[in-house]
């Protein structure tokens, strides 16, 4: 099975990135010279954001569904901007993020459990424009308090995958290991075999 093959058959985005601003960022792919989005449906949105464990609640019918993908999409545009200005050490402009912070609001609330009392947080019902807010709030996380040295796109030349590299030594190279760590190895193997032959 060739490497292209082999991507050609995710029918869904990988979760490698080990941050959700960054897997925000995955949903959007390159197989060769092929561009992926896979986000085709308010279906798909909800199906990425269940898989981040982001509860958006029951958005309506099709026409809410339309709205979220529309949504879901800008967004993506703008934490894409704003990552890759912050990679490059250049200056971004918040603003259009900030409308999708706006839309995350929580009261404070004291609940007064058997171990006495505890100041948590009482968030509005899930929604999609909750889902959406909180997906920001993280891409906030990071702009504001990640360490961007380890924040990495994929080395592989035909990848554009990005994730936070959490290892010990922080030498992370691929977005994973089973795809483009074993197309890179594999690649330098014919290398090698060409090279002796
Ligand atoms: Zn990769």
């Amino acid at each position: 099975m060739s490497d292209n093959k082999q991507e050609a058959l995710l029918t869904e985005p990988l979760l490698v990135a080990d941050h959700v601003a960054l897997d925000l960022l995955n949903t959007e792919s390159r197989s060769g010279e092929q561009y992926v989005d896979f986000w085709r449906s308010g279906d798909d949105v909800l199906h990425w954001l269940a898989r981040c464990g982001i509860d958006a609640g029951q958005p309506g019918g099709g026409a809410a569904k339309d709205a979220l993908l529309h949504d879901a999409k800008e967004l993506r545009a703008i934490v894409r901007e704003l990552v890759e200005r912050r990679k490059n050490g250049e200056r971004g402009n918040p603003d259009q993020l900030n409308l999708y912070l706006a839309t995350r609001q929580s009261a404070p609330v004291l609940e007064w459990g058997e171990d006495g009392p505890v100041l948590a947080r009482r968030l509005p019902s899930p929604s999609a424009q909750q889902a959406l807010g909180r997906v920001a709030e993280a891409a906030a996380e990071l702009l504001a308090n990640g360490q961007f040295e380890y924040v990495r796109q994929c080395e592989h030349p035909e990848c554009v995958l990005w994730f936070y590299d959490r290892t010990k030594s922080h030498r992370r190279r691929w977005c994973s290991m089973a795809l483009c760590g074993n197309r890179h190895k594999a690649a330098e193997f014919r290398k090698r075999t060409r090279a002796a032959s």
